[in-house]
């Protein structure tokens, strides 16, 4: 299936192969800006550096670390694709990420500015966070966590999660964090799976104005079948919340973690040594469990965390608005910027409490120079109204970043203008909590942007885009995205299921990672993502990528939000079935759907105009604010909903549903 601009049509509509070549055609380019490209971390020649010995260059960035046995070898490979990457190495990540900098008299940087909803302020350095996370580590002996133990974790966005985190990693035992917005189910599963032996949780946490509780959750989830080896639940008191106390098994971190001595000896690990447990997001189906390793994994993320954003650790402050229980927040707010000795912001709440300017307020306090976001959030945003950010000092951002969907062109170049003062460089960052860090993106100081692609792999990363047989696509054409060598921070496996991982990523092409989602090479080469293989739609002979719709759609001025399906359709094999969120202040008329019919067509083509488009006030997202096609596809269907369980709000399904009385 990949995606063939040639093939003619069997209905009504001719469309030229010129048209279908349209898809997508951005003409919009941004040359990085001059200051910034003078003074870049990274520069062209890293390319030809890695390109010239990948290994060595991989080697090289591993002595960003600092390794209580340097390795001797780089990638042991005899076992494909089971990778072992600096294995003889042994190294402490929480050392890395926080008494090193201590060490090299960093102690009174600021590494966390913590900005809670409902305006609580706290700022942890270096040295305060060496002495958090050492008696977290001691509080964690004391419960009787051994390395190698689960412990999971089940937070709301506050700094103990990220002391947890690094506590955990420190004594060796990998941790499963588990989404806070997740129910009792959901985490039962996840407790179960990785076979978790202590649970750090908080009374609650607070979300849109109000104490939101996490500990039922938990109660609930410990009587569930295969939860029963959790011997303590750690809680941190966050709301004040009433709390049920199982005696013995529950204990209060102030209680316990407060009393602890500050000092605490870290043990090198093996670099292959696990470091957590990380469930995927559930977009297309049920969630894997994701194991990353040790030294591979930090080396990856602190190299393309400095890379992709440009970080100057001594000037920048950084912040990625993720939640810590995604791979992003894994990463990008806990383990790379802590890597390198940032200086970051860790926000607790929701975009829009008390007022949907709240982030650009706080860009405003803290001066933040590198904002990493979600196409979703940036959508949101254009559909409050550019006037919002407007009333706010921007002025310090720097480098923008975006992750986890494709962004619309239109997303992409709002987000530039009216968050960046249309100056700053967008990176639009692909990777997946397979890959564990950034893999294709463009480098703020080298690479000329286009506005909706993630264009490049980046220095040390070996990606293309493939046919059905497993042939490059030459440039100007679609098919499967595919990494065609291994990196420090891939996946070791599925925990505990060694085949999953060979089906679910090595099957599918001989050798070669097979990352579902498809992709298309422009005539430069530059790497466009069109969304999931399984989002890809078949109309009258035409694979048309839902990602490409959804573009000409929010390129509409009227138009905030798309989301883009295929039913089934007797004629056209599939038809196009589109749902849309209008902008602040655009009226739903009898017009609209017709005017948004001929955009697309104007936009794309006729084979691309949708059959059917209904205005819709919100999507199905999963947790992490990804579409989640396959529930429409459902809807526009008329079947029974699919499992919802990673759904945020189920509610907008029957909103969806009474708006859709002639469904197919
Ligand atoms: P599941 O695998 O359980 O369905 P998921 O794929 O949503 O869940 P993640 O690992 O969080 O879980 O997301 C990775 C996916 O997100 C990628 O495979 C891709 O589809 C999408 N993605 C992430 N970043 C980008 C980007 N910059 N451009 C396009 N797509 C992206
Ligand atoms: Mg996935």
């Amino acid at each position: 299936m990949a995606w063939d601009t040639t093939v003619t049509l069997g209905m009504g509509d001719v469309v030229s192969n010129e048209s279908l070549a349209n898809l997508l055609r951005e003409e919009r380019r941004f040359a990085p800006p001059a200051d910034l490209a003078a003074n870049a971390n990274v520069t062209a020649e890293a390319y030809e550096r890695a390109k010239a010995d990948r290994l060595g260059f991989w080697a090289e960035q591993a002595r960003r670390l600092t390794w209580a046995a340097e390795p001797s070898e780089t990638l042991d490979w005899s076992n494909p694709p089971f990778a072992k990457w600096f294995a003889d190495g042994k190294l402490n990540v929480a050392y890395n990420c926080v008494d090193r900098h201590v060490e090299n008299g960093l102690g009174d940087r600021v590494a966390i500015h913590f900005e809670g909803e409902p305006g609580d302020t706290r700022s942890l350095t270096y040295a305060e966070l060496q002495r958090e996370v050492s008696r977290a580590a001691n509080a964690l002996v004391e419960l009787g966590v051994r390395t190698g133990d689960r412990v999971a974790i089940y937070m709301p966005m506050i700094p103990e999660t990220v002391i947890a985190m690094l506590a955990c990693a420190r004594i060796g035992a990998p941790h499963s964090v588990v989404f806070g917005g997740f129910s009792a189910d959901a985490l039962a599963t996840r407790i179960e799976d990785a076979d978790a032996r202590v649970v750090i949780t908080a009374d609650g946490g607070y979300r849109r104005g109000k104490p939101s509780a996490l500990k039922p959750a938990v109660d609930e989830a410990l009587t569930r079948p295969g939860t029963d080896k959790v011997r303590h639940v750690l809680v941190v008191r966050r709301t004040g919340q009433e709390v049920a106390w199982a005696e013995g098994r529950d204990v209060w971190w102030h209680e316990l973690v407060d009393r602890q001595p500050d000092q605490h000896t870290p043990e090198a690990f093996d670099a292959e040594h696990p470091l957590f447990i990380l469930y995927t997001s559930g977009t297309t189906g049920k969630p894997k469990g994701i194991l990353h390793t040790t030294g591979g994994y930090l080396t990856q993320i602190a190299y393309t965390h400095q890379a992709v954003f440009d970080l100057k650790p001594e000037s920048d402050v950084y912040w990625c608005t993720a939640d810590v229980g995604w791979v992003t927040g894994h990463s990008y707010i806990v383990y790379g910027p802590l890597a390198n000795g940032a200086t970051e912001v860790l926000y607790e709440g929701t975009p829009d409490t008390p007022h949907q300017g709240r982030w650009w307020e706080i860009v405003q306090k803290y001066g933040v120079t590198i904002l990493y976001t979600a196409p979703t959030a940036i959508r949101a945003c254009m559909k409050w109204g550019d006037d919002i950010p407007a009333k706010f000092d921007l002025s310090s951002l720097r480098v923008l970043g975006s992750v986890g969907e494709p962004i619309n062109p239109e997303a992409w170049i709002w987000y530039r203008k009216h968050i960046g003062a249309d100056r700053t460089p967008v990176v639009d960052t692909w990777w997946q909590t397979e890959t564990g860090g950034i893999m294709i993106s463009p480098l703020p100081g080298v690479t000329e942007t286009k506005p909706g692609s993630a264009q490049v792999p980046l220095p040390g990363i070996s990606a293309t885009v493939v046919d059905d047989d497993a042939n490059e696509v030459p440039n100007g054409s679609g098919g499967y995205l595919v990494l065609t060598e291994p990196w420090p921070s891939m996946l070791r496996t599925i925990w505990g299921d060694d085949q999953r991982y060979l089906d679910t990523y090595w099957s599918r092409f001989e050798g070669r990672y097979f990352a579902g989602d498809g992709a298309k090479k422009d005539d430069d080469g530059d790497i466009w993502l069109l969304g999931r293989v399984d989002d890809v739609m078949l109309v009258s002979g035409h694979n048309i990528s839902t990602t490409e719709v959804e573009s000409a759609l929010v390129s509409h001025p009227k138009v905030a939000e798309a989301a883009v399906v295929g039913a089934t359709d007797p004629q056209t094999t599939q038809a196009i079935c589109a749902f849309v969120i209008l902008r602040g202040g655009a009226a739903e008329d009898d017009g609209l759907v017709e005017e948004l019919r001929a955009h697309v067509a104007k936009q794309l083509g006729p084979i691309a105009k949708p059959k059917r488009i209904l205005p819709v006030a919100e999507l199905p997202k999963t947790r992490s604010g990804k579409i989640m096609r396959r529930l429409l596809r459902d809807v526009a269907e008329n079947r029974a909903l699919g499992d919802v369980t990673t759904l945020t709000d189920s509610s907008v399904m029957e909103l969806i549903q009474s708006k859709l009385p002639t469904a197919a």
